[in-house]
This record gives C-alpha cells, sequence and structure tokens, in this order.
C-alpha cells in the first residue's frame, strides 16, 4: 500500500465525515482529499516529478496534512523538517536532500530564506499563508483544478522511499532516513492493531514534522478518527480539547505528560473521557507514570521507536498489566532480539543491544552508505539502544548505548540515577551526563531542575542518592538548572548538558 492510499481507502470505508480541526476551522476529509488533489496537480505543473524531494517546514496546521497527500500524490518524497531548527540546520538538509521545493509559513520565511542562502539550484519557496517576498509562491494560488496531469500510478511503488526524515541530531550530525510508502503504511497499521485503536477524536499535539507525529495522522485515516491539529502544544488547550471533543486517548511524549500532571488547573475541566495516553519518544520515567495515574483516571501506555523503524518497535497493550519501565511488548510484523557486541542473543534478562528486523526497517540513510552498513546488518536493524527482556516478554529499555557512562571502569546508565532523583519530591526533572574526568574516565554530574518554590542543596541530593544507588552509581555533582535543553519533540539534549557540566568542571 501507498500513502496516497491511506485517504482513499479512508473515504471509500467511512465517507465523508469531519476529519481534521484547527483552531475555528474544521475540514472532512473529502476536502482534505480535494485540497491534495489539487495540490499534487499544481507541483507537477511547477515541474515536480516522480522522486523529488520536497521540504514541509512550518509549525501544525491542515496544510501540512494537504501538502504531504499532495506530495505523495505527485510521486515525489516529502522531507518534514521541524521548525524550530536554526537556518544552519535547516541549510543542510536542503543541501544534503537537494530539495526542489520548501513549503512554509509566513513566521518560518524569514529562517527559511537565510537557510536556502548559498544553495546550488535555489528551490522554489511556497507558503501556506501570505508570501512575504516576490519568489515565493502561495499555497493556494499553486493548487490546480484542471487535473488533466495524471500520473501514472505504476510508477510509484510501495516499496519506494516516501519520506526522507532527518533524525534529531541529538547524538550527532542529522541523517535522512530514508522510509518507503511500505514502512509507514506497515508501521500504522500493525501499531493500530497493537493498540486497538478505536475510531474516535484524537489530538494532534506531537509535531507532524516528526515521524511520531506523522504516524499519529496515518493511523487516524487508517481507523477513520478525527484530529485537532494544535500549532504548538498548549496545556490548557488539550484539557479544553479533552473536555470539548470528549477525547478517549491521545500520543504524547513525557514532556508533555509533565506538563499535564503539573498543571494546577487540571481539576477544572472533566477529563473522564479520557482512558489512555500513548508515551514514547524518550523514557517515561517511573515516578511521573504514577503521579499521572494518581491524578487522572487514564493509563499511559509506553512504547518504544525510532525514526529508522518507521517509527513504532513495542508499545504496552490493552487487557495486559502495565509494567512501570517497560515498553511492553514488539507490535505485529517487529521481531526483536537482545544481543551482545558480536552479534549473539544474550540470555533472558541481561542487557544487551536491541536489533530489530521487520517491514518497517529503514533501507538506510540517504546518500550515507558507511551510516547505512554500520546500523543495517543482514537486514536487521541496530538500533543503538540497550535493553532487556523480561520472563513475560516485556521490553524494557536501558539506556541510549551512546548515553552509557563509564566510570572507573565500571558501566554506569544514567537512566538508573535519573530514575531516582525523579522520584525525589521537589527534583522537578532530572539528566544525568558523564563528563571527562582524570582519576575515574568519566564522572558522573546530574543536572536538576526543582519543582518551583521549593529548596534543597547539592549535599542534600547527593546524600540522598548515596541511601539508594550504589557509590559508584553516585553523582559527584548536581548540578542546578532552570530548565532542562530539549529538541522540538521535547527530548532532552545530552549533548547540550554534557558542555555545560564539562565547562562548569566537577
Ligand atoms: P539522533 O539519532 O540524531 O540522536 P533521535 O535518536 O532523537 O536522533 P528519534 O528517532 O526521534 O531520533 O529517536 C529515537 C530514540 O529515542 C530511540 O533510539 C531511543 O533512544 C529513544 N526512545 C524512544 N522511545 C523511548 C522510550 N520509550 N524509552 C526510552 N527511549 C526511547
Amino acid at each position: 500500500m501507498k500513502l496516497k492510499e491511506l485517504l482513499e481507502t479512508n473515504i471509500d470505508l467511512y465517507g465523508e465525515y469531519p476529519f481534521l480541526f484547527f483552531k475555528e476551522k474544521q475540514y472532512t476529509n473529502v476536502e482534505t482529499k480535494e485540497f491534495a488533489d489539487q495540490f499534487a496537480d499544481g507541483l507537477r505543473r511547477l515541474g515536480i516529478s516522480i522522486g523529488d524531494r520536497i521540504i514541509v517546514c512550518m509549525p501544525n496546521c491542515p496544510e501540512v496534512i494537504f501538502t504531504y497527500q499532495g506530495i505523495t500524490g505527485a510521486g515525489a518524497v516529502i522531507v518534514p523538517v521541524m521548525f524550530t531548527l536554526h537556518p544552519k540546520e535547516i541549510h543542510y538538509i536542503a543541501l544534503n536532500s537537494g530539495a526542489k521545493a520548501v513549503i512554509t509559513s509566513s513566521h518560518v520565511c524569514q529562517t527559511v530564506e537565510k537557510a536556502l542562502e548559498g544553495l546550488p539550484g535555489k528551490p522554489l519557496v511556497i507558503t501556506v499563508d501570505q508570501p512575504t517576498s516576490d519568489n515565493m509562491r502561495n499555497f493556494y494560488d499553486v493548487l490546480s483544478k484542471d487535473n488533466d496531469l495524471h500520473l501514472d500510478e505504476r510508477d510509484v511503488k510501495a516499496g519506494d522511499t516516501a519520506v526522507i526524515l532527518y533524525t534529531s541530531g541529538t547524538t550527532g550530525s542529522p541523517k535522512g532516513v530514508l522510509l518507503t510508502h511500505k514502512n509507514l503504511y506497515s508501521n500504522a497499521a500493525n501499531s493500530a492493531k497493537h493498540n486497538e485503536y478505536e475510531r474516535g477524536t484524537t489530538l494532534g499535539v506531537l509535531p507532524l514534522a516528526h515521524v511520531y507525529g506523522l504516524t499519529v495522522s496515518n493511523v487516524c485515516f487508517l481507523t477513520g478518527s478525527s484530529i485537532v491539529v494544535f500549532p504548538k502544544f498548549d496545556v490548557k488547550e488539550v484539557f479544553e480539547t479533552i473536555e470539548k471533543y470528549q477525547v478517549k486517548s491521545f500520543s504524547a511524549v513525557p514532556a508533555m505528560i509533565h506538563a499535564l500532571v503539573s498543571y494546577p488547573y487540571a481539576d477544572n475541566y472533566n477529563t473522564a473521557s479520557l482512558e489512555s495516553v500513548g508515551s514514547g519518544s524518550a523514557p517515561l520515567p517511573v515516578a511521573l507514570l504514577k503521579a499521572f495515574e494518581q491524578k487522572f483516571a487514564a493509563k499511559v501506555y509506553e512504547g518504544y521507536g525510532l525514526s529508522e523503524a518507521a517509527p513504532v518497535v513495542t508499545a504496552h497493550r490493552k487487557g495486559f498489566p502495565i509494567k512501570p519501565g517497560s515498553v511492553g511488548f514488539p507490535i505485529p510484523g517487529v521481531t526483536v532480539k537482545i544481543v551482545d557486541d558480536l552479534g549473539h542473543e544474550v540470555p533472558k534478562g541481561e542487557v544487551g543491544e536491541l536489533i530489530i528486523y521487520g517491514e518497517n526497517v529503514t533501507s538506510g540513510y540517504y546518500q550515507n552508505p558507511e551510516e547505512t552498513n554500520r546500523v543495517i546488518k543482514n537486514s536487521w536493524l541496530f538500533t543503538g539502544d540497550m535493553a532487556r527482556v523480561d520472563d513475560e516478554g516485556y521490553i524494557y529499555i536501558v539506556d541510549r548505548k551512546k548515553d552509557l557512562i563509564i566510570r572507573g571502569g565500571f558501566n554506569v546508565y544514567p537512566r538508573d540515577i535519573e530514575e531516582i532523583l525523579n522520584a525525589h519530591e521537589v527534583v522537578f526533572e532530572a539528566a544525568v551526563v558523564g563528563v571527562p574526568d582524570e582519576r575515574m574516565g568519566e564522572e558522573l554530574v546530574a543536572c536538576v531542575v526543582k519543582k518551583p518554590d521549593t529548596e534543597v542543596t547539592e549535599e542534600e541530593l547527593i546524600r540522598y542518592c548515596q541511601d539508594q544507588l550504589a557509590k559508584n552509581k553516585t553523582p559527584r555533582r548536581i548540578v542546578f538548572l532552570d530548565a532542562l535543553p530539549r529538541n522540538g519533540v521535547g527530548k532532552i539534549l545530552k549533548t547540550h548538558l554534557r558542555k555545560t557540566a564539562t565547562e562548569l568542571g566537577i
């Protein structure tokens, strides 16, 4: 199946219904298809052909969905880019992908224009609202109603690249993950099946430029659901929308779940409809899961995924007990193994690298055979994530291999310490990094954000850790910060923290 067929099948199965809500506007699935078809036609008129890469860089809005469907309808390749990136980062992506066009919105235009400076063969810029300069086109002017430039459907295959997703670069420079129609379609279908998603209205709070947000919208097509699209995560609006649309479930990241739990006016809203919240993209601290379930009647189903797996790999399942700290079971169509450094499977319960095989696995990185060969071996994807599996088959992500700290020759997984710190009554959030140390090789530094109007000293927190952790896992220093640096999807940027902690010295 191809991505274009998501919307076509949705209309065949469910008929016309309000599909997309955005501020005071709403669009049916049929209207969404009309915009997509007209945009596909418009793109072809502008000379876009099969396989051309097109960047979409703007905050969530209906046009993101229209353009995604339009690009795929024209047989071109979507390159979703987070609008929060620096112009230099967007420049890198535009250059690396050889983008023919960039679709953006007025308040990102300046960033985009800066990003495109110095590029060989300037891409065409299309804005979904008022163009800010003469050489830009407007999305609505590009739409073509003639519909006479048909694409021969046989020229686009399910195994062709549909999307190139640049990894967030939390661990290095971004790489273009190639995802085929089949990768994305099968993953959305299998995760909908695994999670037993029902028809309903969900929240589009995740950026559609991230693979997780993109999959949420794909699942809506498959299940005949509606989506309320948020330009940015706003906790008050989330509560209002849950109440207004009787939302039963939605997908989020731990930072959003944290914001829901910390919101002081949550009791003013009726959230009784809410049954479940999916959490993924970063570890969900056990203390946070417990705090959420104490405050709301809904359950949190943690899952695990990565761009290279389109993205869902595992998730908790309805009807099975939730084990805090675990990411559940592999979804249908995905096989996982836990292996040692030589690629041999480790005994049950032992920690090793999680590797994946399935229809969802990327064919590699765009024009980067070296990195591709490093992560894909015999069709197995090496995730770089350390994990273990328990006797009942539940998977636990221990930490990223790259975040492992080797202190005095012993392996320390930062997450073990973060879980303890996150459970402390005055800790709002915490992240642990390793910094170079002459004596120990690496030393542990915990970066801590305190809850508002609370006090705790570095010595007190170190003593608290000493009481609960082995000596070699106790942080040497605690650094208090106002906030932890995060990327556009709310993930803690450990490279930034390592730099801050190293500069402060130990
Ligand atoms: P880069 O590869 O540039 O560092 P990134 O890893 O942030 O970017 P994504 O594909 O967005 O790119 O993130 C996938 C990673 O997120 C996984 O490999 C894993 O480390 C982490 N992750 C996702 N879900 C979970 C989870 N539930 N628990 C722990 N870690 C998770």
